[in-house]
């Protein structure tokens, strides 16, 4: 069931789902929704209590969360329309040839293909080469940043990419990281910001005060960057 507190001046919004356990259980999603679980027949006023006693941890895991939005939704896919990459709009051209292809000249993202009409194959040809480029670039950024982990992570960091979802990035226990090739859309600093607070979480696997003590060392500026990726949008 959905239920609310209040905390302040905030409105904390959950979905609350009794199960089979004996204490309160609350998680905070990368979508920063935030789900209660609660044992069986628990009392609504003792769960909203307790929920209203984590309120200042609760807000603290969403504000650090990036927040997801794709870069670019809902394109048609037609010439003259813009196009994100690497933090600029660029306006596409399409043209009709025999061979396939995809460009970058001039301002413009030329696409050469059969038929101009055929949005599909458009889109695509325009995932296969923003995956090439997030390939390119992700890699040398992946290379010039790895060594902020050197003093606190001893392994080898390896670095992934796919379309993702949900989120921008993530960090896994066996050391790697995990890139949403949607952000070659944004600023090189952007994707630089998202890799090394992936690569801080080497260190800490969660959003605690310790993981932002690192991250503040390591990146000063990483709010000023977080906010301008989430403002990004064609
Ligand atoms: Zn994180």
């Amino acid at each position: 069931m959905k239920d609310k507190i209040q905390y302040g001046n905030t409105l904390i919004n959950y979905n609350l789902e009794f199960n089979d356990r004996k204490t309160l259980g609350i998680k905070v999603h990368p979508d920063k929704s935030v789900k209660v679980y609660a044992p069986q027949e628990s009392n609504i006023d003792k769960i909203r209590e307790k929920v209203k006693k984590k309120a200042s941890w609760i807000l603290k895991q969403q504000d650090f969360f990036l927040s997801f939005h794709p870069l670019t939704p809902a394109r048609k896919f037609i010439s003259g329309e813009t196009h994100l990459y690497l933090g600029r709009q660029y306006r596409l051209k399409l043209h009709k040839k025999t061979e396939e292809s995809v460009k970058l000249a001039g301002g413009y993202i030329h696409v050469c293909i059969t038929n101009i009409d055929d949005k599909k194959s458009i889109q695509r040809l325009l995932k296969q080469w923003y995956k090439e480029k997030a390939s390119y670039h992700f890699k040398q950024l992946f290379n010039d940043n790895i060594i902020v982990s050197k003093r606190f992570y001893e392994g080898e960091p390896q670095l992934t990419f796919r379309w993702m979802k949900k989120r921008w990035g993530s960090c896994d226990k066996n050391g790697k990281i995990h890139l949403n090739i949607e952000l070659i859309k944004a600023p090189k600093k952007c994707i630089e910001y998202v890799m090394v607070h992936e690569l801080c979480h080497l260190k800490y696997l969660n959003h605690s005060s310790a993981f932002y003590s690192l991250l503040d060392e390591i990146y000063p500026d990483w709010k000023v960057t977080k906010d301008r990726l989430e403002r990004l949008m064609v």
